[in-house]
């Protein structure tokens, strides 16, 4: 087969970041005709010692519009693709097959005013694109980007979160976004303490965002822990949001990491 029939391409890894012993960030070269939505993923390919190669799925950090590819990762251990992944590092080869996928996209909503991201661990991932991206800025009213971690030092991206409000582009929208962390496993000044369907049925999310969660004028987005988006998604329903389905509008999308 040629290089060009097939399905994917080979990049090049450019930087590889440790945050924790069990998360990283990568950012590799991009081919010009790969095109995604923000909030969409690609499936990326790591070929192991024994020579075949395994394909897992991977948000995209990065946005449309950046000349690389940046990707967040866990570290699962004796997990098959981020065992190969973590051992990668800067002018190594990484696969990424030419199609991008996905639903957690803007088009999901129809209208709303307040656009609520709610992430656990790596799946802030494609709401980073999402924010690195002009449309939802200049749609929604509000933006509360919600964080949820076990430890505080698993907060990635902090400087890039809080230089969104820096970047000329953004300017006159930085103050429409709200940035919540939450951190289960510890206290940590200016953060939130507890799981975020804690803090729905509690009340606290919507006082430290100072607006309600309502079908009238939320749009919410979930990503990560398939128990979080499960349980979350039970608390929206009971406030009369469902999900957004093409063909049917709603108020929910949802993007599960395993
Ligand atoms: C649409 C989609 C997008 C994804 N985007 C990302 C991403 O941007 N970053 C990322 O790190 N992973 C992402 N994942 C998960 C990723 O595809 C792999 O599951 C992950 O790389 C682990 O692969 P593995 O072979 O090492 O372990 P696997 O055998 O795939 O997973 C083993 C177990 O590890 C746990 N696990 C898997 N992924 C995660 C995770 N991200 N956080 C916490 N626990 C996890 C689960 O319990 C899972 O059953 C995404 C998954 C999907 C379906």
């Amino acid at each position: 087969m040629t290089a060009s029939a097939e399905k994917f391409t080979r990049q090049t890894l450019l930087d590889v970041q440790p945050l924790t012993p069990s998360l990283f960030t990568l950012r590799t070269t991009r081919d010009p005709g790969f095109r995604f939505r923000a909030g969409q993923f690609a499936r990326l390919g790591v070929t192991k010692p024994c020579g075949s190669t395994v394909w897992r799925a991977y948000s995209m950090v990065s946005s449309p519009y950046d000349d690389f590819l940046e990707f967040f990762s866990i570290v699962v251990p004796g997990g098959e693709f981020t065992s190969e992944l973590s051992r990668l590092g800067e002018g190594d080869a990484l696969l990424v097959e030419r199609q991008s996928f996905g639903f957690l996209t803007l088009d999901r909503f129809v209208d709303g005013r307040d656009l609520w991201l709610l992430s656990t661990g790596t799946g802030i991932a494609p709401f980073l694109s999402i924010l690195q991206d002009f449309e939802v800025w200049e749609r929604f009213e509000r933006i509360i980007l919600v964080y949820s971690v076990r430890e505080a030092r698993e907060l990635a991206y902090q400087a890039l979160i809080s230089g969104l409000a820096a970047r000329d582009y953004l300017a006159e929208y930085a103050h429409k976004l709200q940035f919540i962390a939450t951190v289960t496993r510890e206290e940590h000044p200016g953060a939130l303490s507890g799981r975020i369907t804690q803090l729905i049925e509690n009340g606290e999310l919507e006082q430290a965002a100072g607006v309600a969660l309502t079908a009238e004028h939320s749009r919410v987005m979930l990503c990560g822990n398939p128990q979080m988006i499960d349980d979350t998604r039970h608390l929206l329903k009971q406030r009369g949001m469902h999900l957004s389905l093409s063909r049917r509008p709603g108020h929910v999308a949802v993007e599960n990491y395993w």
